[in-house]
């Protein structure tokens, strides 16, 4: 068979411990074989970062915004047990963190559904795609703690020294109070990189804050959804056949248990952190989640929801066996193949793309699967397979699709 073909090259980020393990596997056995496979290719494994000050961080966002697409490995984020661990200079932040600086994206996690994983809101038949407003808030807040009567205000002093008090509370005895701030840039942005996702994956968006409670602050956010949506984005969804859908955070809440799926469900903050994880673990498990970075500028970068694996890479060194979940890995490479065969019209490449999922899907479904989901899958004729074992067997269905 001929290979398949590839233009622009991905940028590709390796990463560290037991994922580093799979995305060598995946590339040798499910990808070499198949693409002619073109990749721009950045070393954020830890020591490497270490070694050139985290600069290898900031050239792989910069070559994803010359490329457009890049495919992430998972990456430890320093602490103080990695110091010793790897001898570093520093305790370098974490190059997601970095890396959505940089393009100014929000992250969409989406689960992948499989027979015998059922989730265990049993209406959720379709995935629940999450996206997280990630600036400010909470994360960004200021706080006091009041020790005694007084007065607490807000007060905002504008460049030429001008000052607009608001009233917090008058205390009569300890309390607490906190400040906390967001952008219209960043909403703005966040909305657009919403919108954008909808239009690319056909999926209704829905949005939702506490607005009557909150009625300047997350009335804004309301607004702007509204307004860009209205002035830039209605008539396309109109000739997509999806819709935006605006509700208050407590009803969005009760819809979502009552859904069959199949949207994207965007979140401020502080609601994303919480309601992912919900998410998440009720569609079973973060071995089965994808994640993609998508900036309001068009740039994609995608990877799996789960980090190293940490306890899997210390038995794997010791030499024994392993039996390590590759799917959200894989789906990440997919992602990315798919989005480049879409931008440089290869319609190959995203035929291969939907195979090579389609394989990982099938292979689960014929019972055959890694420990993880061993544990909590209702087939009947299942089989526990190594990290190896399963990515040949996902190679295997593969090759009888192609
Ligand atoms: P983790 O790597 O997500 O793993 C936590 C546990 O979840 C594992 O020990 C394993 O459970 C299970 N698990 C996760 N992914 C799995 C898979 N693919 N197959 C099978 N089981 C899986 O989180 P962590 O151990 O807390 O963090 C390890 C490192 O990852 C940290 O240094 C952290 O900084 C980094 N991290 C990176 C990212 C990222 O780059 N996006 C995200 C999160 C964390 P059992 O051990 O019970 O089998
Ligand atoms: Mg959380």
């Amino acid at each position: 068979m001929e290979k398949i073909k590839m233009t622009t090259p991905l940028v590709e980020m390796d990463g560290d411990e037991m994922t580093r393990i799979l995305w060598k596997l995946i590339k040798e056995e499910l990808l070499l074989p198949f693409v002619d496979l073109k990749t721009e290719y950045y070393d954020l494994g830890l020591n490497y970062r270490n070694e050139t000050n985290d600069q290898v961080t900031f050239d792989s966002a910069e070559a994803t915004k010359k490329y457009g697409v890049a495919v992430k490995c998972a990456t430890i984020t320093p602490n103080a047990a990695r110091m010793p661990e790897y001898n570093l200079k520093e305790m370098w932040k974490s190059p997601n963190g970095t890396i959505r600086a940089i393009l100014d994206g929000t992250v969409f996690r989406a689960p992948i559904i499989v027979k015998g994983i059922e989730p265990y809101v049993k209406n959720w038949t379709k995935p629940i795609t999450i996206a997280r407003h990630a600036y400010g808030d909470v994360y960004k807040g200021t706080e006091m703690k009041i020790p005694a009567a007084g007065k607490a205000e807000l007060v905002y002093t504008d460049t030429n020294g001008t000052e607009t008090r608001e009233m917090i509370h008058e205390f009569d005895g300890p309390g607490i109070i906190q400040g906390m701030h967001n952008l219209n840039n960043s909403i703005e942005s966040f909305a657009r990189s919403c919108f954008n996702f909808a239009l690319d994956t056909k999926q209704d968006l829905w949005f939702a804050t506490k607005d009557t409670i909150s009625k300047k602050y997350d009335h804004t956010f309301k607004d702007i959804f509204a307004d860009i949506y209205e002035a830039e984005y209605k008539e396309k969804f109109e000739m997509a056949g999806i819709e935006y859908f605006y509700t208050l955070i407590d009803d969005a809440v009760a819809r979502v248990m009552r859904s069959e799926g199949g949207y994207i469900w965007a979140c401020k903050n502080y609601d994303g952190d919480v309601m992912s994880d919900m998410v998440a673990t009720a569609f079973g498990s973060l071995s089965m989640m994808t994640s993609l970075l998508a900036s309001p500028k068009g740039y994609y970068e995608y990877e799996a929801a789960h980090g190293t694996v940490q306890r899997h890479y210390y038995k794997y060194l010791k030499g024994e066996e392993t039996s390590t979940n590759p799917i959200a890995t894989i789906f990440a490479w997919t992602g990315a193949l798919r989005k480049r065969g879409e931008l440089d019209n290869l319609p190959d490449l995203m035929t291969f793309a939907d195979k090579l999922e389609k394989a990982c899907i099938d292979t689960i479904e014929n019972g055959e699967m890694t420990g993880d989901l061993y544990l909590i899958s209702t087939l009947e004729n299942k089989k526990k397979l190594n990290t190896e074992e399963f990515i040949l067997a996902i190679r295997k269905t593969l090759e009888g699709l192609l």
